[in-house]
């Protein structure tokens, strides 16, 4: 048996399209184009990619772009005036702040600032506390992504025992609640976590996100699991891998994410599924 691939590049490009479908319904009715702001501050080579992509994403479906590419020594309060200017600025439905910052810099109160309706990255404690409490408003993309992903194994995921590898704000932890939410059984692990192997080998469902190189191994994968792949390394080589060992879990999951073309392609098409919520039912 060989894992069924679970296309993220197409999924995506298909939500895409839908996207752009409904901006252009909008225009037609008179109503306007979805507007995301998207701030990059400092020469990150990384961040600079992620934030040419999401800008590329807005024109591909009609959106508008705002781009603010602000120099390495903004301060924090030049920031924070700027922020305040979009949150009232009627033409822009989405705010966001590309991480990580610049030392100087404290990115909690950075996303503490932005109106939670325009909080389309779904960071803000508001919206976090929204989807903890089982009604999610504007949801982290990248769990979001994974949750459309599941589901279109068409497996029904009541029950499963989910595993995920890795606790961060942004990834492990809003990835527990979406699991939880959809009725898993949800297990979180992290660093300090004892015998990792043990509880990936108890996994229906394995989302991982650690940001280590092969750290979950092809052998410990239970016979049939949906194996998400959420982190990104890039080798000496320049490839990208991801922090599952592919070739290893490819014999024993049921369905797996390659990277790239798993999560990250899902991870951009969510920011927009956010922003045109965001201007459709937040921003009449
Ligand atoms: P992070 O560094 O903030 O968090 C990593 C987490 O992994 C921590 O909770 C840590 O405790 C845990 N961890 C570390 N070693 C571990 C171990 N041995 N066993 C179990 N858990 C361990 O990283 P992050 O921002 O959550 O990102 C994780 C990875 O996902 C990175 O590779 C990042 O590039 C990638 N990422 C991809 C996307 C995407 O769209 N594809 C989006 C966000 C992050």
């Amino acid at each position: 048996m060989t894992a069924q691939l679970i296309d993220g590049k197409a999924i995506a490009a298909s939500l895409r399209q839908q996207i752009a479908q409904r901006v252009a319904e909008r225009c037609q009715q008179g109503q306007r184009a979805p507007g995301l702001a998207v701030i990059l501050v400092g020469n990150d080579p990384a961040s600079q990619v992620y934030v040419s992509h999401k800008r590329k994403d807005c024109e591909e479906v009609g959106f508008l772009s705002q781009a603010y590419d602000l120099p390495d020594n903004t301060s924090q309060a030049e920031l924070m005036a700027l922020i305040d200017r979009l949150n009232d600025d009627p033409s822009i439905d989405g705010i966001l702040v590309q991480l990580p910052l610049p030392e100087h810099l404290d990115a909690s109160l950075l996303l503490e600032r932005i109106r939670p309706d325009k909080d389309v990255d779904g960071f803000h404690p508001y919206n976090i506390g929204r989807l903890a409490q089982r009604m999610p408003l504007l949801r982290p993309c990248t769990p979001k992504g994974i949750m459309t992903l599941l589901h279109s194994t068409g497996v029904d995921l009541y029950g499963l025992h989910a595993v995920v590898v890795g606790a961060s704000n942004i990834v492990g932890r809003p990835m527990a609640m979406e699991l939880l939410l959809a009725g898993c059984t949800v297990t979180v692990t992290h660093r300090f976590t004892k015998d990792l192997a043990s509880h990936v080998g108890n996994a229906d469902i394995v989302v991982v996100a650690a940001g280590k190189p092969g750290l979950v191994k092809g052998e410990w994968i239970k016979q049939g699991a949906i194996v998400i792949d959420v982190g990104i390394n890039r080798q000496a080589d320049g490839k990208l891998i991801g922090d599952v060992e592919y070739d290893a879990a490819l014999p024993r999951a049921g369905w797996i994410t390659p990277v790239p073309g798993g999560v990250g392609p899902m991870t951009r098409a969510c920011l927009l599924e956010n922003t045109l919520h965001a201007a459709e039912h937040l921003h009449k």
